[in-house]
């Protein structure tokens, strides 16, 4: 009686309806699962990236809409299916040779500055790179080293020029992580770099760096979309 009960309350404060398209009647339908399962895309950014740089398509339609309802409408079950498609794509570029072959699989998301993953319940990315690691198996681990300093302003509302402005010197690694981090150090890992939307490519490039800098080498970027 409770199990029936509940998902109709849950419906009634929550409308049920699809992240993707809003199709009523489902929280992610077939034809969203299908579209953002496509072969992932290269993609080139304004700012030159040492590393390949992939997307699961473009920052429109189903892409776009999931990832508004994640991060601004509080829709945070919709990292289950978008981590699920970052895992397809991960498959399908082992199949093409971009990973190296390794024993493991690092997953590092994008840094978020801390206060605005707080006030939007936790950061996407990390919960989308944890569904994929879910969906992937034991070989996968999430490892968010990168952190957004505090005096870096959220970039959502900066132009481009203004984002690379803003994130100089910004993204650092975590300090909760330093200790743990020799963990990294000497594993046998293809490194990927997660976001949600790729713009100018001034994140990623400055995550790369700091990354590199700390000794770790990221492999590739892979992004749910590319604006
Ligand atoms: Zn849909």
């Amino acid at each position: 009686m409770v199990e029936r009960v509940w998902p109709a309350l849950v419906d009634l404060v929550v409308p049920l309806q699809c992240g993707g398209c809003a199709r009523p009647g489902t929280r992610w339908c077939r034809t969203c699962a299908r579209e953002i399962a496509d072969a992932p895309i290269e993609v080139r950014t304004r700012v030159a990236l040492p590393v390949p740089a992939y997307a699961l398509g473009r920052y429109s339609g189903v892409r776009r809409q999931a990832i508004l309802e994640l991060k601004e409408r509080g829709r945070s079950d919709l990292s289950v299916p978008l981590g699920r498609a970052v895992a397809t794509a991960l498959l399908a570029l082992d199949r093409w040779s971009e990973l190296p072959a390794a024993e493991r699989l690092l997953l590092i998301p994008a840094p978020t500055r801390r206060m605005s993953a707080r006030r939007r319940g936790g950061d996407p990315v990390t919960a989308i790179a944890g569904s994929a690691a879910r969906v992937l198996g034991g070989r996968v681990e999430v490892t968010p080293l990168l952190v957004t300093s505090m005096w870096a302003r959220d970039s959502a509302h900066l132009s481009a020029g203004e984002r690379g402005d803003n994130l100089t010197g910004a993204i650092r690694i975590r300090r909760s992580v330093r200790s743990r981090f020799s963990a990294v150090y000497g594993l046998d890992a293809a490194v990927v770099l997660l976001d949600d939307v790729l713009t100018t490519g001034a994140t990623v490039a400055e995550s790369v760096s700091v990354l590199a800098n700390a000794g770790v080498e990221v492999h590739l970027v892979l992004v749910i979309a590319a604006a």
